[in-house]
């Protein structure tokens, strides 16, 4: 089988070769170009029809039924594939998160310290989930009418004396950087004082790392054109002669693998280099980011660079956010923006070099990437793969043995901490550890790892506290978080150098583990945790938890400390926690998620063998019948599994299935300017309303303003939305509502680019304000299958697993609880809620389940 699918690659690429097809392919739009693929599938069964004589007990089929088998045999190969990965659980390797039955099981691992901070046995120091599980005690309280006097949380006078609580470290391996290169490092310091800030960038580049193979790698790149034909000659010649014609041989993509460690310069100087070499003249230089935050700060960053404004020659793309212009000649962008852009233009017209960097997040969106081969249409366009790890093999062995440039580190020795016992609430144990860095250590920043912006506020605000009072006793500490939700002029700010005597405290999420590096970094303090999707296919919940990373991230996290000079790195668990707990690598994420996006993605490409298709880790087959189950239900894939109309237009939205269906739906109840406000709302996630430590009460009245008539939390985000609108945008009227500006600011631009998107396939803008029967039917033929039903003791049951579920405190429903809910997504804090729950009637839910998806519903 292998063999026959290795000689079909080969004629396939052997075809896409031929001159011809690339000119024509080159110019089509995308409609011919599905046009022409799905011919050329049919083609292919007709042939394979032929070939094999399909007979199905000894008659021979017509195409239909072929097709409808063949359907049938991929999912019948998926179920039993199914059965194969449960009883072999190496290979289902989901993350621990949930226990056999699909409860939730999140204390798995160095779990000590997690379930420390569940059953509150922390004691009344801070911890992660302390503010939200206060605030879903307080309304918890405020619903069932106790009012037991809680003595919790004083933070305390104690904090005044920093050297009261000290953590003890043992000091476990010095971890050997390169020989070392005093003269590189403080070279360009004393020299430049004189000049402009341009020339000083521009002598900073060639102190980089990756300066000194500069030439060779873009020699590399532009010799690697490689074609192995019969006699395995390797040239680059070849390519003429075989766009003549004149020679049967297969292209190996022009794929090279770059290595280097993290700081080097992959990211800001290849595509520069590229630029310099004159490879932006027929087309840009497209750069993926696993992160929004890097795209942009990368960007700016490059711009300043080359002395151009940003958005002009060098711009950035992410989701909702486009920063280029005609002009733009470096883009760097999300992956997930290189994939839609891959959607609408399979052949990547406008690139000439496509650099795929920080390849070993394994991001979802890369893995897609990787596996639809996307030069495959373009044996001239160069395809650079860059990854901070050195376990680069593995991508090369996948892109049929790509090389790979090593670009050597200059890394310098990092002495490892561990502490003696688990910590049991390593928040606390991280500030603990900055103050004991402060007063101990020889001048050199800190950077200290932590799961998520509501983790970093928490530190810095204890921090700040600790701090205070002790004046003039200890230097100056400047605490700068950076996380994805920062404004760009705060994230700017990690990257100022320190004053002399002062020292500076970076709290930063994942983001600067490999994607951004910060200079003057001597200090790293890792808790051990991220935080990280995780997907439970057997109950479809997908959650963000609290997780101990891998022991390749920490690795990662200690070598930050390295870069210029000897570094420490003290880890806030034990030597025996790193052995034994951690796993070696991160999961990709592809087996750790939802994969209804991915699924309605690549049949939209005209992808429909999802067995075959070439993933580098394959996910587990249940998250895949589990996304075919969920889009044949939202009326996306027809009984073939093929994409139907809906489907075909839900995929141009860069959203979730079913809030895409939702906006689908709602032309037919009329509604499409509410729910595109609606749809916007609830993307821009969790930060619309603040409440203010010392006003709660008030920004919760504000809160429940909106929720008059207990229309459902849906409803109540249009409410908001349009009020906004109608004070002309009012900034005024947010701070009056306690309500984020920034996040309703980026509501507004998602909806403008939704209503553009509303134009595009054909759905006309039109409003039923007051019809909140028409809204609601819309909302829930997107998400039904998140419908659940009130039980006697005050809970909800989903209807599609049974799971016990509850209205989240915060929503306006948790007061009336109505007998039948829809929730957009469910949360794991304290227990399992339903966020932003509408409630339907059960004639509403029945209108638009019956009766497309009453088989999914069993
Ligand atoms: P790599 O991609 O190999 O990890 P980068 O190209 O991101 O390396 O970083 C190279 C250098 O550029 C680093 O020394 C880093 O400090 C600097 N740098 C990167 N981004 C910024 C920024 N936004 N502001 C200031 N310096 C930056
Ligand atoms: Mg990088």
């Amino acid at each position: 089988k292998l063999k026959k699918k290795e000689e079909e690659e080969a004629v396939r690429r052997s075809n896409a070769l031929e001159k011809n097809e690339l000119d024509t392919l080159r110019k089509v739009s995308r409609q011919e170009y599905l046009k022409k693929r799905e011919q050329k599938k049919l083609e292919e069964i007709r042939d394979d029809i032929e070939d094999e004589q399909y007979l199905f007990d000894g008659v021979k089929l017509t195409e239909a039924e072929y097709r409808e088998l063949r359907y049938k045999k991929e999912i019948y190969e998926l179920v039993k594939k199914r059965s194969e990965d449960v009883e072999d659980t190496n290979e289902y390797r989901m993350p621990e998160a949930y226990d056999e039955e699909g409860g939730v099981n999140q204390e798995k691992r160095f779990s000590v310290a997690l379930q420390r901070y569940r059953d509150g046995s922390a004691g009344d120091k801070m911890n992660p989930f302390a503010e939200q599980e206060a605030w879903e005690d307080h309304q918890i309280q405020k619903a069932t009418l106790k009012y037991g006097s809680k003595n919790k949380k004083q933070i305390s006078d104690d904090y005044q004396f920093v050297f009261e609580d000290q953590i003890e470290f043992i000091k476990a391996t010095v971890e050997e950087g390169d020989k070392f290169d005093d003269e590189l490092a403080t070279e360009s310091l004393e020299e430049s004082n004189a000049k402009s800030a341009l020339e000083k960038l521009q002598e900073d580049r060639k102190t980089l790392p990756i300066y000194p193979y500069r030439d060779e790698l873009l020699k590399a790149i532009n010799d690697h054109q490689v074609f192995s034909c019969k006699d395995n000659c390797l040239s680059h010649t070849i390519y003429n002669v075989l766009l003549d014609g004149a020679s049967p041989a297969t292209v190996l993509e022009s794929v090279i693998i770059i290595v280097g460690e993290t700081g080097s310069g992959k990211t800001t100087q290849i595509p520069q280099y590229l630029h310099e070499a004159g490879y932006t003249k027929h087309g840009k230089v497209g750069c993926t980011q696993p992160r929004r935050v890097a795209a942009m700060s990368v960007a700016a960053r490059v711009s300043q660079e080359m002395g151009v404004k940003l958005g002009h020659e060098v711009g950035y793309s992410i989701r909702f956010e486009d920063c280029t212009s005609d002009k733009t000649v470096l883009k760097y962008m999300t992956d997930g923006m290189l994939l839609r852009e891959f959607l609408g233009e399979p052949d990547l017209a406008g690139y000439s070099v496509v650099m795929v960097d920080e390849a070993h997040e394994r991001t979802l969106s890369t893995d897609i990437l990787f596996g639809l081969d996307i030069a495959r249409f373009r044996p001239d366009l160069k395809l650079l793969i860059s990854s901070a790890t050195l376990d680069a093999e593995k991508f090369s062995d996948y892109f049929d043995s790509a090389p790979i440039f090593k670009i050597p580190g200059r890394r310098f020795p990092v002495e490892i901490h561990y502490t003696k016992a688990p910590e049991a609430d390593y928040l606390d144990a991280a500030v603990v550890t900055v103050l004991q860095i402060h007063v101990t250590q020889p001048p050199g920043d800190i950077l200290i790892f932590l799961t998520g912006q509501e983790e970093i506020e928490t530190a810095e605000e204890i921090m700040r506290q600790r701090t205070r009072g002790l004046g003039t006793k200890i230097a100056e500490l400047i605490i700068c978080p950076i996380y994805a939700n920062l404004p760009t002029e705060l994230q700017a700010k990690i990257f100022e150098p320190t004053p002399e005597g002062a020292r500076k405290v970076v709290l930063a999420t994942n983001i600067a583990e490999t994607s951004l590096t910060i200079d003057g970094i001597k200090y790293v303090i890792d808790p051990g945790f991220c935080k990280m999707k995780s997907y439970n296919p057997r109950t479809g919940m997908e959650s963000l938890l609290v997780t101990p990373i891998s022991k390749a991230s920490a690795m990662q996290r200690a070598g930050r400390s390295g870069r210029t000079g000897p570094g420490k790195c003290f880890r806030l668990y034990t030597a025996y926690n790193y052995l034994h707990d951690l796993e070696d690598n991160t999961i990709p994420e592809i087996q750790r998620t939802n994969l209804a996006n991915v699924v309605l993605t690549l049949k939209s490409l005209g992808i429909h063998d999802l067995i075959n298709f070439d993933f580098m880790d394959p996910p587990p087959s249940e998250a895949l019948l589990k996304a075919l189950e969920l889009l044949f239900a939202l009326s996306a894939l027809n009984k073939l599994g093929e994409l139907t109309k809906v489907g075909r237009r839900m995929a141009e939205f860069p959203l979730d299935p079913m809030l895409s269906k939702m906006i689908v739906a709602s032309d037919k109840y009329k509604c499409s300017d509410e729910i595109i406000s609606i749809a916007a709302m609830l993307s821009v996630g969790n930060s619309i309303f603040y409440r203010p430590k010392d006003k709660q009460v008030h920004a919760d009245n504000a809160r429940m303003n909106f929720h008059t008539g207990n229309v459902g939390d849906h409803i109540a985000l249009l409410k908001v939305y349009n009020s906004w609108k109608e004070t002309n945008y009012s900034t005024q009227w947010c701070y009056e509502n306690y309500i984020q500006v920034r996040s309703m600011k980026r509501a507004r631009d998602v909806r403008d680019q939704l209503e553009g998107l509303l134009e595009r396939v054909e759905i006309e803008l039109s409003s039923s304000p007051n019809d909140l029967d028409a809204i609601k039917k819309s909302i829930t033929s997107g998400f039904f299958p998140h419908s659940a039903r009130l039980q006697k003791n005050g809970s909800y049951k989903t209807v599609k697993h049974s799971q016990t579920v509850h209205i989240h405190p915060s929503s306006g429903l948790s007061q009336v609880l109505p007998r039948w809910a829809v929730y957009h997504e469910l949360v794991l804090t304290t227990k399992e809620y339903m966020r932003q729950a509408s409630f339907t009637h059960l004639k509403h839910a029945f209108q638009i389940l019956l009766p497309s998806t009453r088989a999914s519903l069993g």
